[in-house]
């Protein structure tokens, strides 16, 4: 009932045409009668939207794609911050917030993440909302706690109807960009507690319809384990997301 997502997260990684490359590898890659089966998503800087979006719009890609981040206003003197109606005017669906990297380079908290969250639905974004411990939380044995409290940080004043559209993406910070991945049992742990605390915010029947994505180091030989975890719908992948082979095959859960 789910259907999985697999996202790339491009990162500061490729200018508008090694995007439009990259968008046309994987079209031709992936345009085959098992991709319904899958939601492909790519995650490009901002300055590659318009390019990205000409071409899935221009040959009817069975790709989506969205941003990175948002602004959490809408518009005005808010030098270099690109707002969620810009993202929208560039036919995004779905937009990051609250990855490792902004919260840590950033500074942003769960404050800013759930006034990024607002400001994704006020323009019709999906967000993925980003949680995830770092390597000290989780030698503690505090991933759970840290993780759903980052869950209801981001999902303040959030409605059961918005909520139904959110996609969470669990990634441990010690496994981003790290090459080590958590395992599947690890990693289906905090799912499944996300999916509790889910159930427990809204109702039971929300939380069996929002997509929880596993990212941190994700690559073609360690999909397979990860997508057979009940509670993991899918994966947020960075650095395998711009070498196009590797994403293909990790689109295809390895195969
Ligand atoms: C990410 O940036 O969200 C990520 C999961 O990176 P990587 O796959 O490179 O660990």
């Amino acid at each position: 009932m789910r259907k999985p997502l697999i996202a790339g997260n491009w990162k500061m990684n490729l200018n508008h045409l090694e995007a439009i490359a990259l968008v046309q590898k994987l079209a031709f890659a992936l345009n085959d009668k098992d991709f319904d089966k899958v939601e492909v998503a790519v995650l490009p800087p901002f300055t590659d939207l318009r390019s990205v979006q000409t071409l899935v719009d221009g040959d009817k890609l069975r790709i989506v794609y969205g941003g990175q981040d948002l602004s959490k206003q809408d518009a005005g003197a808010y030098t270099g911050e690109i707002s969620g109606a810009m993202l929208a005017k560039l036919g995004c669906t779905f937009v990051t917030i609250g990855h490792s990297e902004r919260r840590q380079y950033h500074h942003e908290d769960d404050e800013v993440v759930n006034a990024k969250v607002r400001a994704a639905y006020r323009h019709s974004l999906t967000p993925i909302l980003c949680v995830g411990e770092d390597l000290p939380v989780r030698q503690a044995g505090g991933q759970v706690a840290h993780c759903v409290s980052q869950l209801d940080g981001g999902l303040r004043e959030i409605s059961e109807e918005q909520a139904k559209s959110i996609v969470v993406a669990y990634e441990p910070v010690w496994a981003i960009g790290t090459g080590e991945v958590a395992t599947p049992q690890d990693a289906q742990e905090v799912c499944s507690a996300l999916r509790a605390r889910l159930a427990e915010l809204y109702t039971s029947e929300v939380a069996a319809g929002i997509r929880i994505l596993y990212g941190g180091s994700v690559k073609s030989d360690n999909i397979a384990g990860i997508m057979a975890q009940p509670d993991i719908d899918g994966a947020l992948v960075g650095g395998a997301s711009i070498d196009a082979g590797e994403y293909v095959k990790i689109c295809r859960f390895g195969e």
